[in-house]
């Protein structure tokens, strides 16, 4: 498993920075965003490190993405959101700040859309 040291999201999946987590498999972890957009807003990440969509081959692409319904649906079931955004952001001018591929999950529940 390839891991970065500098790397915050390779930080969490080895335990050394604490996080909520949403799911775990051998190769796929999942866990709530630091600063949350709307509730629930959970990130999926290979455990594998890989900078961005670019940089990653099939195999691990395919097992990431492969979690994601599952995961889609549990934030469905625990936050009863009315929609859910998939959102991956490549590179620093699409707004990518951390250089570990991860999805967003970001529930959606309309005009109020905010939460405390
Ligand atoms: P990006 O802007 O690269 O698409 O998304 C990176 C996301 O990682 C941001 O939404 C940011 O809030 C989140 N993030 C950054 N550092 C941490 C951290 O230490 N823990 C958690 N849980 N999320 C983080
Ligand atoms: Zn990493």
């Amino acid at each position: 498993m390839t891991q970065v040291d500098d790397c915050i999201f390779c930080k969490i999946v080895n335990g050394e920075i604490p996080s909520a987590k949403v799911y775990e498999d051998d190769d796929v972890y999942a866990f709530l965003d630091i600063s949350q957009v709307t509730k629930g807003h959970t990130l999926i990440i290979p455990k594998e490190h890989t900078k961005d969509i670019y940089h990653t081959d099939s195999g691990v692409a395919e097992k990431l993405f492969a979690q994601v319904p599952k995961i889609a649906s549990a934030l469905k079931q625990s936050f009863e959101p009315i929609g859910l955004n998939l959102l991956n952001n490549n590179e620093e001018p699409a707004g990518q700040s951390v250089f570990h591929l991860h999805i967003h999950l970001i529930p959606r529940y309309g005009a109020e859309d905010g939460f405390e």
